[in-house]
């Protein structure tokens, strides 16, 4: 492995001040939900997504800097939360979100605690199962999507969890972000290599002959330090090897500049940039190309000032396009604007590594 860290000590740094800054906030308020079209495994369907505060991500507060894209630590309560008050404000989205239905829609939750569900000092087991029983009681409810780190993934935890929605599928959302040890160790920082995440994947493989559990890939687009083409080319070769390692679905999730990150300080610098949207269309036909598992490319921040961006007038045209592709899971068709001509420049001429590693060498 390479083991020119070009964060070195600027990551702890970065999340310290970023911490302190924190206007701390009681837990209810930093809870949210809404829902929306999505794609279920077994079709068209409804999202229901809820955010939790729990105390906030282990890794992040580890002090070692955690993500060098994520801000989620800035909305959690960082604080204890009793399983009393998680199971209680959970109920309160869940029950909302759900009477708001129409009737007999097939229906995925997914509970976004900005951390790891799965690990029980940021979730306490009575809450986990309290929350899942509560998500069971519903028929239209298909599927539940919990996201973890892998080192929380054990079978343990996992049987528990399973045994309280049988019949329903459960899938564990993983941040493997990048196939390549390397950028994920040393771009992101993700604390964690290959073989965690394909560790993570026999303990869920080895559970499937009881339970309907199964793994979705997030793959970030364009980590830091990393040029167009670069980005474009580890994210498909991430998906295909998600796919080889046994996820269900991979979820694509492109660079939005999220404050108080070290992505943040190199985009006010002018040494990062969120990806095209030209790129993450790219990146859509070549993996439909060549994996065969659903393929989901979030389209969140598109055409924000922090978010990927191609030009005012295509971005709203190709969103839209994407969104399409997600629920149908088809290849957008050719677009063309002005702005591809500048595209295709920076695939050709941008190397941003060597530029961006000598300007924090000499910060
Ligand atoms: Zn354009």
């Amino acid at each position: 492995m390479n083991t020119t860290q070009p964060l070195g000590n600027l990551l702890p740094e970065i999340r310290r001040k970023a911490l302190k800054r924190v206007d701390k906030r009681p837990p209810h308020e930093l809870a949210a939900s809404w829902s929306g079209d999505d794609l279920l495994y077994s079709g068209p369907g409804k999202s229901i997504f809820i955010v939790l505060p729990t105390p906030g991500c282990a890794w992040a507060l580890a002090g070692l800097g955690g993500c060098s894209m994520c801000s989620y630590i800035a909305d959690s309560p960082l604080q204890k939360v009793s399983s009393q008050e998680l199971v209680k404000i959970f109920k309160e989205h869940f029950q909302r979100q759900m009477q708001k239905q129409d009737i007999h829609v097939p229906t995925s939750i997914k509970i976004f605690v900005s951390g790891s569900f799965l690990n029980t000092e940021e979730i306490p087991k009575n809450a986990q199962k309290e929350i899942l029983k509560i998500i069971n009681e519903y028929e239209d409810v298909e599927e539940v999507v919990v996201e973890s780190r892998p080192e929380y993934v054990n079978e343990d935890v996992l049987r528990d969890c399973c045994s309280m929605i049988p019949g329903k599928i459960l899938e564990v959302a993983i941040g493997l972000e990048s196939a390549d040890d390397e950028i994920r160790i040393n771009k992101i920082n993700k604390g964690f290599a290959r073989k965690d995440f394909e560790k993570a994947m026999e303990v869920i493989n080895q559970l499937k002959s009881d339970f309907d559990v199964r793994v979705k890939a997030y793959l970030l687009v364009k980590p830091i330090l990393t040029s167009e083409k670069d980005a474009i080319d580890d994210a498909v070769k991430s998906a295909q090897y998600a796919e080889r390692a046994g996820a269900g679905r991979v979820s694509f999730c492109p660079s939005t500049i999220h404050k108080g990150t070290l992505m943040e300080i190199l985009w006010r610098r002018g040494a990062y940039q969120p990806p095209w949207i030209w790129s993450t269309l790219e990146i859509i036909r070549k993996v439909k190309n060549t994996v065969k598992i659903p393929v989901i490319m979030d389209t969140a921040g598109f055409g924000t000032r922090r978010g990927p961006f191609n030009c005012k007038k295509c971005n709203s045209k190709l969103k839209d396009a994407i969104i399409k592709s997600n629920i149908n899971q088809t290849i957008p068709e050719e677009f063309e604007c002005e702005c591809k001509v500048k595209w295709k420049a920076d695939l050709e001429f941008s190397d941003v590594t060597r530029s961006t590693t000598n300007l924090l060498k000499n910060r």
